[in-house]
């Protein structure tokens, strides 16, 4: 059996964007199927565009989503010296050469080949150069492509993808007149040397892929096999912009998502199984496979994100989701009967932040209470009853018994719920709306409940 190595390969030019993840989420589910390797490798030969602060997020944006990835991280910045190496192997084999085409002699190339309608493409003029090198230029270095024939290969979605040569190529450039490689020939060089042996990416790189074949044969490496995944769409079909919906992986963790659900959802976004919804990362290590891949544009519906969201919120073990909180500042260790808390909240709560709010207006005592419950549920008796509820209550083993001792008392003082249950919320959380206030009278014991009645009270007495 082959072994599998694949790779993600982002370029650091600004945050982890959610189609990158999704297509580092193919790579990784592959290698895990496979028992084999998962690497990244940061392209970050465009001193320009690439900054050591979009490397860190990408790495962060890893980190949180908890996709391990095998052996250190490579960086292409380092790796200069290799690739020089091999322009020079190219060039001693005849199979590069040095272009001393200036700058205007190209631009006046294209100007003509766009008055005659024609493809803007180098004509190969320095091809089998043997004279005099010219002076004043720095030459660049060219690949001698193919002249005819086609380059073909049978992409692992697409089926069979061919590219006439002389359509698609001319002796495209492989290291500028600074001596520096180009993206397709690192790119190259990288996945060679690194053993990858499947490329899943975005259907944007397609026609690179024909380039880098070229440089595969000439470098005599093996070429991977090929994925090219339809990009992710808008529900209205168009490119997925910020307006549709985040698209930094690391905003989903300020909004309180959490990553068990991006990725479950990244990865329905253009694969499927069956018409299942809910998948672990166990269970697509277990599986995943690039055949189920679609060959069309995935769109994007962010609505299902929330509903994943809830999904897990509810079933996480209670460890992982605490681990989570805290990756978001809330740490339950200092709360007594975290678990508890959590699995009152974790039931109605639609995002991390839900459950961090809900929290906190349950361990605090109120500060303020909500205008529009005292105006709506307290009246003249509200006061009376709820000062003689607090002087009955007695300390109950559970909500259950909260519940029993409740009732009892509401039919003692021919009372019902709704003169006692919304005043009682308000008095304990400062709200209208909270989990049911016997949970909250387990959670909280009958101490806790008589102090915030008194304030309630105190501060019923102002108003
Ligand atoms: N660095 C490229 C990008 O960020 C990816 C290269 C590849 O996957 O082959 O789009």
């Amino acid at each position: 059996m082959k072994k599998v190595v694949t790779r993600f390969a982002p370029s650091p030019t600004g945050y982890l964007h959610i189609g990158g993840l999704r297509t580092a989420l193919y790579n990784y589910l592959y290698a895990r199927k496979n028992g084999g390797k998962f690497l990244l490798r940061i392209e970050d030969t465009d001193l320009k565009r690439n900054s050591l602060e979009a490397t860190k997020a990408i790495l962060e944006a890893f980190k949180w989503c908890g996709l391990d990835y095998d052996s250190e991280v490579l960086y292409q910045s380092q790796r200069f010296d290799i690739y020089k190496k091999y322009i020079q192997k190219l060039l001693d084999e005849g199979k590069a050469y040095y272009c001393y085409m200036s700058k205007d002699e190209l631009d006046m190339l294209r100007a003509s080949q766009e008055a005659a309608k024609q493809r803007p493409r180098y004509d190969g003029r320095y091809r089998d150069f043997k004279g005099e090198a010219p002076k004043g230029v720095d030459p660049v270095v060219r690949i001698k492509a193919p002249l005819s024939g086609e380059i073909a290969f049978d992409d692992g979605i697409k089926g069979r993808v061919c590219f006439k040569a002389d359509d698609i190529v001319d002796d495209f450039v492989i290291a500028r007149s600074d001596g520096s490689p180009t993206y397709n020939f690192t790119v190259v060089v990288d996945d060679a040397l690194m053993g990858v042996s499947d490329v899943i990416r975005g259907d944007d790189h397609l026609s690179n892929t024909p380039k880098q074949i070229i440089l595969y044969e000439a470098l005599g490496f093996a070429v991977p096999k090929f994925y090219h995944v339809a990009m992710i769409h808008s529900q209205s079909g168009k490119k997925l912009s910020k307006r549709d919906g985040a698209t930094d992986v690391m905003e989903y963790k300020t909004m309180g998502i959490l990553p068990e659900a991006l990725l479950n959802f990244l990865v329905r976004l253009g694969w499927s199984h069956g018409d299942d919804e809910i998948f672990s990362i166990q269970d697509l290590k277990r599986l995943f496979s690039p055949k189920h891949i679609s060959k069309s544009a995935s769109s994007c519906d962010f609505k299902k994100l929330d509903w994943l969201n809830e999904h897990y919120i509810k079933t996480l073990p209670f460890e992982t989701l605490k681990a989570h909180l805290k990756n978001l500042g809330f740490d339950l260790d200092a709360i007594k009967n975290a678990e508890f808390l959590l699995d009152m909240l974790r039931s109605r709560a639609k995002t991390l932040l839900d459950i961090i709010n809900s929290a906190k207006d349950i361990i605090n005592q109120p500060q303020s209470y909500d205008e529009k419950g005292i105006k709506k549920f307290i009246n003249e008796n509200s006061g009376k009853i709820l000062e003689k509820y607090s002087q009955c209550i007695e300390e109950k083993k559970n909500a259950a018994e909260y519940e029993s001792f409740t009732n009892e008392f509401l039919a003692q003082n021919k009372l019902v719920l709704k003169d006692l249950a919304q005043p009682l919320r308000l008095a304990i959380t400062g709200k209208s709306v909270s989990p049911s206030i016997f949970e909250l009278l387990e959670f909280l014991g009958v101490e806790e409940l008589r102090a915030r009645i008194k304030n309630f009270l105190a501060f019923l007495a102002k108003i």
